[in-house]
C-alpha cells in the first residue's frame, strides 16, 4: 500500500537532536534556573517527543530584568521602520521555514499536516506582515482646541512597556503570532510563555526571532506551567499588561491576580458558538460550513460553531447529510497526509471529551455518528453529532473543546425572536454563524447576535485585519486588526505653553 506518511524535514530533525529545549531569556538559550524540564508529547502515540525546560518564578524575573534592559537600552532606539523590517524578515524566516514549522506543530499538537500547512503558519506569516506595516502608522494628534489661547496640545501613543502574554494549545504558532505582532509593532518589550502540551514551535519561533535581528531581550519566550510559570507573569509588579488566551476558568483567576499591579488585561476565552442553518440557506454551502465549523482542529478551536441551530423544515435532511459526511472523514496521526481530523492534543482533553459524550447520552441525547473514543493509542475521538439536544443539557451550554456538535431544530423563519434568544442565551458570546440567502434577515439576525464575529454564509474565515474577541464571558479586548494596538499603547496628552 502506498505510504501517505510524511517524510521528516531534516529541519525538524536537527530541532529534536540534543537535549532538553531551553528558554529564550535575554537572546539566548538558557536551562531553566531550577534545571527542571518536563515531557510534551506525541498526542497521535501517547509517547514522549522530547524534554522541555520548565521555567518558574526566578526565570520569569530573569526575564523582566532581561526585557527591561532592553526596553531602555535598546529597543526604545530603534526606529518604527526598523521595527517594522524586523517584523517582516520574520515572517519571510517563517516562509522559509514553512514545512519545518507545519510538522513541528502537527508533532506537538496532533493537527493534520493538510491545516498546519494550509492555515495555521500562512495565517502566521499574514499576521506579521499586516503588523510590520503597522509600525510606521502608529501616531498620536493635534487637537485644535486653543485658538486664541497661547496652548498647544498634542498626544503620543506609547507602548507599555513590557509586557506578559500566554497562549493555550489549540493554535500553538498562530496564538504566540497574534500575541507578538501587535506588541512588537507598538514598541513593547514581550515575554511570552507557552502553553506546556504544545511548546515547541515557540522555541523554534525564538530561534527565527533571533534570526530576524530583535535586539537581545526584546521578546523572550519561556516553557512551563501555568500556576507557576503563568502566574509570575500575572503577578510580576513590573509587567505592566497581560494578555491571555484560554478558558474562562483560568481568565477569571487572571483578572484577579493582575488586579495587584493593576496590570492592564485582554482576554480571548471560550465559547459555545451558536451556528444557525435557515431553510432558505445554500445548503451546498451550509453543509460543508457547518462541518468544518465543528470538525476544524479536531473542534479545538474556541469559535468553534458547537451549537448548530437548524430549520425544523429541513433539520433531518442536512444532518443526514452531515452524518454521512463526518463519518467518512479519515481520522489518523496528523503528520499522515490523508488525515483530515488527528488526535486531541493531550489525555487530559482526551477524558474531558470522552466524559462529554458520556454525559450526552446519559442526558438524552443520540448520537447520530460517532459519540465513543476511539480505542488503543493516541487521542482520538471520532466527529459526533448529536441529535435529540435540549437547550439545558450540558453538551448544549458548556464548551467541550473536541469534535462535537450538538444539533437542535428551530421554528422561526421570518420572525427571528426566539432563535435569537435562544442562540443568545449563553454566557458565552466569542462567535457566531448565519445561513441564508434572504440579505435582510443575514444582517438582523448578525445584528442581534451577542458575539464579537458573526459569520455570515462562511465560517472560521480569519483575517490580519479584522478584529477578534468576545463578548460576555467569552473575554474582552481585541485582537488583530488597528483594534490590537490599543491593547499595547497608552496615550499622553502633552499641553505646551507657547507664551
Ligand atoms: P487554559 O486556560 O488551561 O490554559 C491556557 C494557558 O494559560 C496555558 O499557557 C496555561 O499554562 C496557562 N495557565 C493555566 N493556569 C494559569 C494560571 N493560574 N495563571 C496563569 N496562566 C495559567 O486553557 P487550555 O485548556 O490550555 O485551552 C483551551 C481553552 O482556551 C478553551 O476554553 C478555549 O476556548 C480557549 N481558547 C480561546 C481562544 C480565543 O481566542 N478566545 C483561543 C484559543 C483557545
Amino acid at each position: 500500500e502506498k505510504t501517505t506518511a510524511v517524510l521528516l524535514d531534516s529541519r525538524v530533525e536537527a530541532f529534536l537532536q540534543g537535549g532538553p529545549k531551553k528558554l529564550f531569556i535575554g537572546g539566548e538559550f538558557v536551562e531553566s534556573l531550577s534545571g527542571r524540564t518536563f515531557e510534551t508529547v506525541n498526542p497521535a502515540t501517547g509517547e514522549a517527543i522530547i524534554t522541555v525546560y520548565e521555567a518558574d518564578k526566578e526565570d520569569v524575573d530573569r526575564a523582566v530584568e532581561a526585557a527591561d534592559r532592553a526596553y531602555r537600552d535598546a529597543w526604545s532606539k530603534v526606529t518604527p521602520s526598523e521595527r517594522g523590517k524586523m517584523l517582516w524578515k520574520l515572517a519571510d524566516l517563517i516562509e522559509e521555514h514553512a514545512e519545518a514549522l507545519a510538522q513541528l506543530e502537527t508533532l506537538d499538537n496532533g493537527k493534520p499536516i493538510q491545516e498546519t500547512r494550509h492555515a495555521d503558519i500562512p495565517l502566521a506569516i499574514d499576521h506579521f506582515r499586516y503588523y510590520a506595516g503597522w509600525a510606521t502608522k502608529i501616531h498620536g494628534e493635534v487637537i485644535d482646541n486653543s485658538a486664541g489661547t497661547s496652548l498647544f496640545t498634542y498626544t503620543r501613543r506609547e507602548p507599555v512597556g513590557i509586557v506578559g502574554q500566554i497562549i493555550p494549545w489549540n493554535f500553538p504558532l498562530l496564538m504566540a503570532t497574534w500575541k507578538l505582532g501587535a506588541a512588537l509593532a507598538t514598541g513593547n518589550v514581550v515575554i511570552l510563555k507557552s502553553a506546556e502540551q504544545t511548546p515547541l514551535s515557540a522555541i523554534y519561533l525564538a530561534e527565527l526571532i533571533q534570526e530576524a535581528g530583535f535586539p537581545e531581550g526584546v521578546v523572550n519566550i519561556i516553557t512551563g506551567y501555568g500556576p507557576t510559570a503563568g502566574a509570575a507573569i500575572v503577578q510580576h509588579s513590573r509587567i505592566r499588561k497581560v494578555a491571555f488566551t484560554g478558558s474562562t476558568e483560568v481568565g477569571k483567576t487572571i483578572m484577579q491576580q493582575a488586579s495587584g499591579n493593576l496590570k492592564r488585561v485582554s482576554l480571548e476565552l471560550g465559547g459555545k458558538s451558536p451556528n444557525i442553518i435557515f431553510p432558505d440557506a445554500d445548503f451546498s454551502k451550509a453543509i460543508p460550513g457547518a462541518l468544518m465549523g465543528i470538525f476544524f482542529n479536531q473542534g479545538q478551536v474556541c469559535c468553534a460553531g458547537s451549537r448548530l441551530f437548524v430549520h425544523k423544515k429541513v433539520f433531518d435532511n442536512v444532518l443526514s447529510d452531515m452524518t454521512s459526511y463526518a463519518a467518512q472523514l479519515k481520522q489518523g496521526p496528523g503528520l499522515d497526509e490523508s488525515t483530515q481530523i488527528g488526535p486531541l492534543v493531550s489525555n487530559e482533553q482526551f477524558t474531558r471529551v470522552s466524559d462529554y459524550l458520556q454525559k450526552g447520552m446519559e442526558e438524552g441525547a443520540n448520537p447520530l455518528t460517532g459519540g465513543k473514543p476511539v480505542e488503543g493509542n493516541g487521542y482520538f475521538i471520532p466527529p459526533t453529532i448529536f441529535a435529540g439536544v435540549e437547550d439545558y443539557m450540558s453538551i448544549a451550554r458548556e464548551e467541550i473543546f473536541g469534535p462535537v456538535v450538538a444539533a437542535m431544530p428551530f421554528d422561526d423563519e421570518e420572525q427571528i425572536a426566539d432563535i435569537i434568544r435562544r442562540a443568545n442565551d449563553s454566557e458565552y458570546g466569542l462567535a457566531a454563524g448565519v445561513w441564508t440567502t434572504d440579505v435582510r434577515k443575514a444582517h438582523k439576525v448578525a445584528h442581534a447576535l451577542e458575539a464579537g464575529t458573526v459569520w455570515v454564509n462562511c465560517y472560521n474565515a480569519l483575517d490580519a485585519a479584522v478584529p477578534f474577541g468576545g463578548y460576555k464571558q467569552s473575554g474582552f479586548g481585541r485582537e488583530m486588526g488597528s483594534y490590537a494596538l490599543e491593547l499595547y499603547t497608552q496615550v499622553k496628552s502633552i499641553w505646551v505653553n507657547l507664551d
